[in-house]
């Protein structure tokens, strides 16, 4: 059968209320979130995606990164701790890397990892490591890190974040096939993957393993611009963290992604904002939903 999807706006989140930490709550009550992204080449993306998990109102933020990075990376994120991992020849993370993160398997609420990596092959057997050791957490897979999928079903709740070429690597279709039938190839990989698929583009479509599913079509062009992927894995990391479910997760960081896009393409101009400004806007896009 032809899946059918909900059409998601901004009036669909007032059904899905992000959970009140109360006005006593200290930080730890609104989840920490762990952002394992960054690469010599690309270690912007971690800054992009740590800062959009703190703007979605995660309490805390623990950022991982390949260990030549680190230092430039904690200094241009104050906010959070850093932790130096071990590199692949190729630059990517090393499986044994996951022993410095066991410790936080009991502390963090959400993991989010793929933004800006490298060495796909290379950190395969560090993403599978990661899952195993966060199986009881929300985990959002990005960029490289998702290629796991193609491999397994998973076991905790996890978000992908293809866009049409990464979707159509991971399922060896052509892309012109994944872009004309959004909806039927998102479905079907969500089922396979027994994952929240986000299949992103001009028109954006989540799809839920028992096949409920939505497209949201409220984007703009400005937002097809680097980095701006990278704050959206951060967004749902912070909204994980908080406590929504992966369908309610996607669903907020899509929209309010959107509507930040939206705000600077009036304030900016339609296209040249930049990813980096997108969280800044974050706060008040909350606000705005209510
Ligand atoms: P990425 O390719 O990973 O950097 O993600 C790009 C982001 O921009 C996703 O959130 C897409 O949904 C969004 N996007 C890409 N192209 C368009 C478009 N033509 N109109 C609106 N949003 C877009
Ligand atoms: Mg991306």
């Amino acid at each position: 059968a032809t899946p059918r999807a909900a059409a998601l706006t901004e009036a669909s989140l007032a059904r899905w209320p992000l959970p009140d930490p109360g006005a006593d709550a200290d930080k730890e009550a609104r989840g920490r979130v762990l952002v394992i992204a960054g690469s010599g080449e690309m270690p912007g993306a971690a800054l992009l995606a740590g800062t959009a998990a703190l703007r979605a109102g995660a309490g805390k933020l623990t950022l991982a990164c390949p260990a030549c990075v680190a230092q430039g990376l904690a200094l241009a994120v104050p906010e959070s701790r850093v932790i130096a991992l071990p590199e692949t020849r190729g630059g990517g993370l090393a499986a044994r890397g996951c022993e410095s993160l066991a410790p936080l398997a009991a502390q963090v609420a959400a993991v989010v990892v793929g933004p800006g990596l490298c060495d796909e092959r290379g950190s395969m057997a560090f993403v599978r490591r990661l899952l195993r050791l966060f199986r009881e957490r929300t985990v959002v897979l990005d960029s490289i890190a998702m290629s796991v999928a193609a491999m397994e079903a998973f076991d905790q709740p996890v978000l992908l974040t293809p866009h049409a070429g990464e979707m159509a690597h991971l399922c060896g279709l052509p892309k012109e096939v994944v872009a004309q039938e959004a909806l039927q190839v998102a479905c079907e990989a969500a089922t396979r993957w027994k994952a929240c698929v986000v299949l992103k583009g001009a028109s954006t479509v989540i799809a839920m393993p028992q096949g409920q599913a939505w497209r949201f079509d409220g984007g703009s062009i400005g937002l097809a611009t680097s980095g701006s992927g990278d704050v959206l894995a951060g967004l749902m990391g912070g909204f994980a963290a908080r406590g929504l479910p992966p369908e309610q997760t996607a669903a907020w960081a899509v929209v309010v992604h959107a509507m930040a896009g939206r705000k600077l393409g009036r304030r900016v101009g339609p296209l040249g904002y930049l990813a980096r400004e997108l969280a800044g806007e974050v706060p008040a896009v909350i606000r705005q939903i209510g």
